[in-house]
């Protein structure tokens, strides 16, 4: 997506046969490298572009471990009409692209249905467990804590409604253990002064932490696994496929590489790659826009949360991170920065004072599922070919919980957790 991120080194195939070969070097397949060397394992990503230049490159940022409530929760799934109505706003689908999403928008909306949401949350609350704790791991043996950010977040509410049909979804979050502090008033300004007021209520979350920017902090992770002996490729995969004992790699340029085990971590590409060894998974891409703006464009003391507006405003060193929406578009329509555009005069309404000149505009492609679970597990063809990919809105938060369980999958260790509701056979 950036033409100034630096480019991926290639260390050339070599002619051994690969151990373990990782396709994509966004943040999930740089966790998964980082887990399966701790296990001693030999490791070559394979990474068509630069390190991180998907959508683990301009995302918000957040390691939002209490995020444990899939977007088929009864209040977006209300919202969703609204939202649809207004051409910029939080949620759109691109004109002809309505009867490609319709299939996967009908799971969606099944995966909202009572029994199936209740199944998603402790799912979900059992994995932010897992990616919390390896997330710690992680930071500790790459020397990347310094990078992160402890100063928590803060939902905001235009009006007690709005703040009122929060509620259910704070109680689902406290009954996992997930600490929050509702606010208002002088205790709402000390912790973002500044807002609007028409905001009268927010909830802070002490635990939520942010990176300094996703894109540094990926190539810092890059280089650290580099550091310990992981190898990059410069090169597309054009297919993965078992072969007698391992996995036989086949790259776009015609050369064919065998590996002892695979890892697809190639975020919202990913199916394109699985549907060739017959594991038909309906992965779509949810569309993401921000404007990244000088630091000095505002004083935002931690990341601010808009719910109702389907936006998120994040303090990085590199800039005020505005933006997030949800396109549905796929993956080969131009981008319409007018999204990003709109919610920068949202930012500016809600935050007056704020300074929206000298911006970046970005889109990314978030690799989503429609029950907001990501696929982590083995493919039908082989034990020797495992899935990490589909984490939607939360693949920085739970890079390191993936990659944990990835090497346990390819290490035959125990696993941390019950992957049954993140296999690919899940949806039929
Ligand atoms: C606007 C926005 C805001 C977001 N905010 C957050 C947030 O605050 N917190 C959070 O946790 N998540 C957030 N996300 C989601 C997060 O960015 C993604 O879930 C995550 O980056 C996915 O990582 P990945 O490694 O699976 O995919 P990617 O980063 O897209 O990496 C996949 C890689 O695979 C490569 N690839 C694909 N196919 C092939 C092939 N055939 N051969 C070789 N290489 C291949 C691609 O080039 C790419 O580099 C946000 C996303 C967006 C768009």
């Amino acid at each position: 997506m950036s033409n100034a991120a630096p480019m991926a080194p290639d260390d050339g195939p070599g002619h051994e046969p690969l151990d373990v070969a990782i396709i994509g070097a966004g943040i999930v397949g740089l966790a998964c490298a980082q887990k399966l060397l701790g296990a001693g394992r030999r490791v070559t990503l394979i990474e068509r572009h630069g390190v991180a230049e998907g959508a683990s490159f301009g995302n918000a940022g957040a390691l939002a471990f209490s995020d444990i409530l899939p977007l088929a929760s009864s209040g977006k799934i209300r919202q969703a009409p609204k939202w649809l109505m207004d051409p910029l706003g939080p949620l759109s689908i691109r004109p002809g692209y309505a009867l490609k999403i319709a299939p996967w928008l009908l799971r969606f909306w099944r995966a909202g249905w009572r029994d199936r949401i209740q199944r998603s949350i402790a799912a979900q609350g059992a994995m932010m467990q897992v990616a919390e704790r390896e997330m710690d791991v992680l930071l500790a043996e790459a020397g990347l804590a310094s990078m992160v950010r402890r100063d928590g977040s803060l939902e905001l509410y235009e009006g007690e409604a709005e703040f009122r049909a929060s509620l259910p979804g704070w109680q689902a979050r406290s009954a996992h253990g997930i600490g929050f502090e509702h606010v208002r008033g002088e205790r709402l300004a000390f912790l973002q002064p500044g807002l609007a007021p028409l905001f009268t209520a927010g909830t802070f979350v002490p635990g939520w932490r942010t990176v300094s920017d996703p894109h540094d902090f990926a190539l810092a992770l890059a280089a650290a696994i580099r550091a310990r002996g992981a190898c990059f490729l410069r090169r597309e995969v054009a297919g993965v496929a078992p072969t007698e004992g391992g996995v036989a790699i086949r790259l776009a340029d015609g050369q064919r590489l065998i590996a002892a085990a695979a890892v697809v971590a190639a975020g919202a590409w990913a199916s394109r790659l699985t549907e060739q060894i017959g594991d038909r998974i309906p992965l779509e891409t949810e569309r993401g826009y921000n404007t990244t703006l000088p630091p000095s464009a505002f004083d935002v003391r931690r990341q601010i949360i808009f719910g109702g507006h389907g936006f998120v405003i994040t303090p990085l060193t590199t800039g005020l991170r505005v933006g997030g929406a949800v396109e549905f578009g796929g993956l080969d329509l131009p981008p319409n920065f007018a999204r990003s555009a709109a919610m920068l005069r949202k930012a500016q309404r809600f935050l007056p004072g704020l300074r929206p000149e000298g911006g970046r505009q970005w889109m990314g492609f978030r690799p989503s599922l429609p029950d907001s679970l990501p696929v982590i597990g083995a493919s039908r063809a082989s034990p020797r070919i495992v899935y990490a990919f589909g984490h939607g809105h939360l693949g920085l938060t739970q890079s390191a919980g993936t990659g944990r369980l990835v090497r346990e999958l390819v290490c035959g260790e125990p696993s941390s957790m019950d992957l049954t509701p993140f296999s690919a056979t899940r949806f039929g």
